[in-house]
Formats: C-alpha cells, structure tokens, sequence
C-alpha cells in the first residue's frame, strides 16, 4: 500500500513561556525549597533540558500540610457548596482559555503527539473541573447521606503518562467534596502541574487549597506517610502501590490506588475487522503504550487471526513516528531514558522466550527516547510479556476458540483494570462483561473516558473509583 508523505506541520512552541526555574507552589504562593535542591526536566523527544524544578524536602511537605490544614479548616471545607464550585469553573473555564498553552507544555515536557494532548489530556482534565464542579453543591443527592461531610487534607502522587489529566483526576473531586491538597507530579513531567499552580492563583483560589510539591520518590513518599494527611491518592506502578498501602496500614488514612494493568482485548471472528483493527492500534499505541488500563494483551479468535494480523501489520505501517509538536505524528517519544530501558529489556525477554517480533519499517530519531510500535505474535499465557506490564507500544498476540476460553486467558492476569470486547452480537458482549474481572470493560471501542464514567480496578490494579458519582465517595467521610 502506497504510504502518503506528509509535509511537516509543527504547533508553534513560542505560546509557551517557560521560566528557566521553578519553585514550590504552597500557600498560594511559589517559594524556594527549604534544602535548595532542584532537578532539570527535559524533553524526551530531543533530551532538551526545558527547566530546572525543586525538589521539595521534608520540610517543605510539613509547610505545604500546614498551609492545607490551615486552608481546609478556615476557609474551604466552611464554604458552601455553591461557593467552591464558583472556582472549580473558573478553574475549567481558564483550563479551556489555556488549552492550545498546556497542550504544548505536555508534549514538551511528556512527549505525546500534539494530537492527543489536545483533542484528549486537556479538554477531558477540563471537563473533570466542570464535572466535579457540578456536584460541589449537590453532594447530598450523591447518595452518600444528607449532608456528606469531607475528609480533610488529600495528598496526592500522580504518573507521568497523563500528568495534567491525572491531576484533575485528583484535584476537582478533591476539591468539589470541600477538602484541601497536597499534589506530587511526576519526576519527568512537572511542567502542566505547575501551569495548573499558576492557572490557581488566577482563579483567585483562596491560599492553601492546592499545594504543588516537586520532586521525586522521596517527595512522595515523605507526603503519603505524614501524619498530617488525612486521605492518600495514588496512580502509578503495583510495586509503590503496595509500599504506600502498607505505610498507611493502621492509620487513619483513607486510601485510594489506581495502579497497572494488562487488558485484553478480546476480537471475536463476527467482529467489524476495520473498527476492531483501529480499536487494537488505539488500544496499545494511543500515548505509547503509557496507558495503565492500555489494550496490551490481543485475544483473536483464531478463525480470524490471519485477517486481523494482516490488517494490523498493514495499519500498522501507517503510523507515523516522530517529532510529538508535528500535527502530523501519531506515536511520539518514550517518556524516560528509564522506560525505554524497561522496554526494551521486557521486549528482549519476550523473544528470548520464543515470541515473535514485528514492526513496521520506521525510522527511529537520533537524540531522544524512541521504540517502535511492536507486536509479539505466538506468545504463549506464561510469557513474561503476557503478564507482566510493558507500559510502552508492544502488543503481545494470543489466540482462543471458544468464548470461555477468552474468558479464562484474559482473567488469568494478577490486575483487573479495564478490558475490550469486539463482536456484533448484544448477548455476547453482555456475557463477557459480566464475567470479565476488570472495572472497566470497553465493547466495540477502546480507550474511552469520561468523567462521569468511575473508573479503577480489581485484584493488583488497585481500589477505589476516580470519576462518576463513584469517585466522590473517595473525598467524603462516609
Ligand atoms: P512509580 O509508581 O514509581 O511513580 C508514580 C508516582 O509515584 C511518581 O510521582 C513517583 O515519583 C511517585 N513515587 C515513587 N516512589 C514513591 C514512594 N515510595 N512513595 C510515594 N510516591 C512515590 O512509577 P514509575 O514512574 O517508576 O514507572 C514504573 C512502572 O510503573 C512503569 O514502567 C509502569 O509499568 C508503571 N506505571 C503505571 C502507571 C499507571 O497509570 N498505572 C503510571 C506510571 C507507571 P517520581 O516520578 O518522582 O519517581
């Protein structure tokens, strides 16, 4: 198939202001960090540095509780309901002014297509402020009691794959319940949190209620465990998940953990081919394979596997890689020199254990953190890359002949977040989901979110739900 050659067609990057250092963002304020450590994040599409951050300390987590707790009992949780959600649509409404801004700022500091950051991160993190900020004067309908009281101060650990997204993820439910927090960004992508610190205080958000707090694990792990947090939010990797399980184990903490997955997506001979190769290459290859609740493991009925690895390898070919501010580019960069380690040691095992490897022809950038989109065919259910998460663009191919065969391969996994059904039959769908152990189960599509839609996981992909009516019990004291 003849593939179309595209002029280049870059987003400008001159609507983003990059300061060349940023500090703490507490009180309302931004301040140096009390240890005066900082650390540079770069571009993972050039190795650019783009600026330099601090890393918050002990200290400076004690200064940022205090501020919260001062916020939270003098000014926010009094505030009637109709009053906070004056600012979380202020809030929205600048998100949406900012959005071309903070589209940029994402794929700078992340390395996703400009594509996604702007059609997907920022108009949904907006859409998470206008939702939440619908229930902030509602909550004694959300079927949670008469007058559903909040938790107090939340601190917050987000990732690096939807850094922005995560954030509102966390903070509009937060918020919208009456409590205040304390939110840790992701090492490599700090840059949107600290936009969103700015886009706070145009709001003109009492001092206090958001706390952006940089750094790296130590940060995290010094906010989850101090006492003065009252609820703990987590997205992010089973391991640190269960670490900050057990450091918060006979405290007073609420807690919520959204962690890994390794979805199947299950194809169905009668399924639409098109749309279902669409669905697989969305599936796995939207935002790199950075997605916890990503379509990693492909389940073909084996009636139509030749048909859909055929139409797959051609999509496939399709795909451009490259620059993420091209309007053009469909996979952009791995987001660390880390990750990309990890994927490439993972893919190496999953040869080594006898899969085979495929990737369309592509030409791989010099500087920067790069891996091609890859698929596994012949893998078998005891490979490492059929169970362990990747979290990058490699699919690994299986295939059954009977429905309960599906079934039990794609719930024979430790996590349970999200999985993908594709078939024309109603009742098949509706067999499946029920049976499927994963919170979200997707049929004939992939990768759609929605506020108002709760989302999280079974077994080692955590607990709690973040969205929906669902999401809200997680910030109120029920
Ligand atoms: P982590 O779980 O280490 O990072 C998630 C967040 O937690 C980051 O802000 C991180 O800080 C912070 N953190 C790290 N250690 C601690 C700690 N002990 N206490 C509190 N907070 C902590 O994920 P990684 O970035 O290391 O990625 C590793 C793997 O995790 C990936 O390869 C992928 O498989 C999985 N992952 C899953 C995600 C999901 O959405 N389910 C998201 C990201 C990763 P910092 O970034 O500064 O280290």
């Amino acid at each position: 198939m003849a593939k179309f050659e595209y002029a280049p067609a870059p987003e400008s990057r001159s609507i983003v202001s990059l300061r060349e250092s940023y500090g703490l963002f507490i009180d309302g304020e931004f301040t140096p960090g009390a240890e005066d450590r900082a650390f540079k994040t770069i571009s993972p599409a050039s190795e650019e540095v783009l600026a330099e951050v601090t890393e918050a300390g002990p200290a400076d987590v004690d200064r940022a509780v205090i501020a919260a707790r001062k916020a939270y009992e003098s000014t926010w949780s009094r505030l009637p309901g109709r009053e906070r959600a004056k600012y979380l649509f202020r809030i929205a409404r600048i998100v949406q002014e900012k959005a071309r801004e903070l589209a940029v700022l994402e794929s700078l500091d992340n390395g996703k297509p400009i594509r996604e950051s702007r059609d997907v991160d920022i108009p949904l993190a907006a859409a998470h402020f206008f939702y939440h900020a619908g229930w902030a004067d509602k909550l004694e309908y959300a079927g949670y009691g008469p007058a559903p009281r909040p938790l107090g101060v939340a601190g917050q650990v987000i990732p690096w794959n939807f850094p922005l997204l995560m954030l509102a993820w966390k903070i509009a439910p937060a918020l919208a319940c009456g409590n205040t927090v304390v939110l840790k960004p992701a090492e490599t992508t700090p840059l949107t949190a600290l936009a969103f610190a700015e886009i706070c205080q145009q709001a003109d958000l009492p001092p206090g209620v958001v706390n952006i707090l940089t750094g790296a694990g130590e940060t995290g792990r010094a906010l989850v465990t101090h006492p003065g947090i009252d609820k703990v939010a987590f997205t992010g990797s089973t391991e640190v998940g269960k670490e900050i399980a057990r450091a918060c184990a006979a405290t007073r903490k609420k807690v919520t953990l959204e962690l890994g997955g390794k979805a199947a997506n299950i194809v169905f001979e009668d399924a639409p081919l098109d749309q279902a190769v669409e669905g697989i290459v969305n599936g796995i290859f939207f935002n790199q394979g950075h997605v916890c609740c990503a379509g990693s493991r492909l389940l073909v009925q084996e009636s139509a596997y030749e048909d859909v690895l055929a139409s797959l390898r051609r999509r496939l070919a399709t795909l451009r890689l490259g620059d993420p501010l091209d309007k053009n580019t469909d996979v952009g960069a791995i987001n660390s020199a880390a990750q990309l380690a990890k994927i490439r040691e993972l893919s190496e095992v999953g040869e080594a254990e006898g899969a085979e490897r495929w990737s369309p022809p592509c030409e791989l950038p010099v500087k920067g953190f790069w891996f091609p989109p890859t698929v596994f065919t012949g893998v078998s259910q005891a490979h490492r890359i059929a169970r362990e998460e990747i979290f990058g663009p490699v699919l690994s191919v299986l295939t059954f002949r009977t429905p309960a065969e599906a079934l039990e391969k794609a719930n024979n996994t430790p996590y349970g977040l999200s999985a993908g059904v594709w078939t024309e039959k109603g009742s098949l769908i509706l067999y499946m989901a029920s049976r499927l152990r994963a919170g979200v189960v997707w049929a004939n599509t992939f990768n759609k979110f929605d506020p108002a839609a709760p989302f999280g996981g079974y077994k080692e992909s955590g607990y709690g739900r973040e969205g929906g009516r669902q999401g809200l019990e997680a910030y109120l004291d029920v």
